[in-house]
């Protein structure tokens, strides 16, 4: 069956998969939504037999449904291949009686490349199908982990091109080695001089500029974002899930129908949002719980059913998640509102005008499958500290968000049902942090001396991504003014 999208904010405009993707939002400022979310068609039985290739396509198939057979399993085997250091993909491991799904063994050692190495092909193969001749140039300003998963994912894709702004100085020293070190003829990395807001407003303009895009166009080019409310970046989140279930049902952890709660980690929403969709494809997923750290927009809003930013902006040891506007949020708003558009549109014009709303009690009734929670700084230190000391397993600082909520969750409702928990950075990733709440004279060690000591300790190899960077060359040192990124982006283009 056809499955179409349609935007959050208005019904009546439908376009196919592959539109939606090269889109990536509607013109009216809402997100795509799909016109229904199907039922998985294989049994979790046979869906217990497959690798996460299968599974990603038996997944895939049912919302992309203008993706011929051949076109969506190129796409799979050229984005879950090598580049992740496991034939599993997304390994389970298990401490303390809870499933930590690893969604960090790809390209950048974080969840983003779940998504990211898939998305360059889906939306190659989308530009194909729809007769687009331009090339593609993916902009994107970062506060340090999507950019360098975005350029992955993109670097020597044919038919595309990236460009990756972050404010210079306001990333880590190993996020911004990551991305500087990036290969790729067709990738480029830009340091500006000013904070993350002006890389970003100033990306937000050049996608709104017409004569820009214009003159872009007469070039060759098109503009497009990787951002993670594309439903290109949204569905292949939807196939961990299942393939988890699966995975433990094959494993005989999880009886036939037996039920399991998630609990995810979260900013954007995105995460949070694949496994209800899972849930709603059939998946026997109880609780979603969704696990804020001290900017705790979403626990509020769960707790309460007002969402309201006008609140400090806190920076925490999970940076991930440091968000006060969850965009993904709205596909849920939307289902709650009995997918409604225009109420969902009311609300978000609240949000834009006054950044609050409020839902209805009918809505909130809606909300029973959800739980939501929040961990402190110290919570989240203390709960990477005692896991390790009880079990050798060291998670990182987002992990250890969701797994500190989890905790008090359990404690609170009694509720012992089997939890998968969205483990969504490798510790690696964030060592000096990790390493400080286990021990806080770690601190004294520089960047690569913690990894090498994180690996004797946890008994786990220092990834490829981590070795990768210590000597690699620099391969970009660009640094520009905010107002001239405009200038960089025609530079690396070519374009006169
Ligand atoms: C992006 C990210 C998150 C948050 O995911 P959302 O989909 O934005 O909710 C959590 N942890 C890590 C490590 C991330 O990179």
């Amino acid at each position: 069956m056809a499955i179409y999208y349609s935007s959050t904010r208005n019904a009546d405009r439908h376009m196919s998969a592959s539109q939606a993707i090269l889109k990536g939002l509607a013109d009216d400022g809402g997100l795509f939504v799909p016109s229904e979310i199907p039922k998985l068609d294989v049994s979790l039985k046979e869906l217990a037999g497959m690798s996460y290739q299968q599974t990603a396509y038996e997944v895939m198939k049912l919302f992309l449904t203008d993706f011929t057979e051949e076109e969506l399993k190129s796409c799979i085997a050229r984005a879950y291949d090598d580049k992740f250091d496991t034939e599993e993909i997304v390994p389970l491991a298990e401490a303390k009686g809870a499933y930590y799904l690893e969604l960090f063994h790809g390209a950048t050692i974080a969840f983003k490349d779940m998504a990211l190495s898939i998305l360059p092909h889906l939306l190659t193969t989308a530009a194909r199908k729809n007769d687009v001749k331009n090339e593609i140039v993916i902009l994107t300003a970062t506060s340090g982990d999507t950019g360098k998963a975005a350029l992955s994912g993109f670097a020597d894709v044919e038919g595309t091109k990236i460009i990756v702004f972050y404010p210079k100085g306001g990333v880590s020293p190993i996020q911004e080695l990551q991305m500087v070190t990036q290969r790729g003829e067709n990738t480029c990395v830009v340091g500006i001089r000013g904070n993350f807001d002006e890389a970003q407003t100033g990306v937000k303009r050049m996608f709104n500029d017409r004569a820009f895009n214009e003159l872009l166009g007469e070039k060759g080019f098109q503009l497009s974002s990787a951002n993670s409310i594309n439903i290109g970046r949204l569905v292949p989140q939807i196939v961990y899930y299942v393939y988890a279930y699966a995975k433990l049902l094959g494993e005989g952890v999880l009886s036939e129908c037996e039920p399991v709660n998630v609990v995810v980690p979260t900013g954007n929403f995105g995460n949070i949002l694949a496994a209800f969709y899972a849930k709603r494809m059939g998946l026997p997923i109880a609780k979603l719980i969704c696990a804020s750290n001290e900017n705790k927009v979403l626990y509020d809003f769960f707790e309460t059913g007002t969402y309201d930013k006008n609140r400090d902006f806190i920076l925490t040891s999970s940076p991930s998640m440091d968000i006060l506007i969850s965009s993904n949020l709205e596909r849920l708003i939307y289902y709650i509102a009995g997918d409604d558009a225009d109420k969902n549109a009311e609300l978000m014009k609240a949000l834009a005008a006054g950044g609050a709303y409020t839902i209805t009690p009918g809505m909130r009734e809606k909300l029973a499958d959800f739980a939501g929670g929040y961990a402190t700084e110290a919570q989240t230190a203390e709960t990477i500290r005692s896991l390790y000391e009880d079990t050798g397993y060291i998670i990182d600082t987002h992990t250890a968000v969701a797994a500190s909520v989890y905790n008090r969750y359990r404690e609170t409702t009694g509720d012992l049902t089997k939890t998968i928990i969205a483990s969504t950075a490798s510790p690696f990733k964030f060592t000096r942090n990790v390493m400080k709440a286990i021990d806080a004279r770690y601190d004294g060690l520089e960047d690569f001396e913690l990894a090498d000591e994180l690996s004797k300790i946890g008994n786990v190899k220092v990834p490829q991504a981590i070795e990768e960077i210590r000597h690699a060359p620099v391969l970009h040192d660009n640094l520009c003014a905010v107002e001239d990124m405009p200038v960089a982006v025609t530079e690396f283009l070519a374009i006169e």
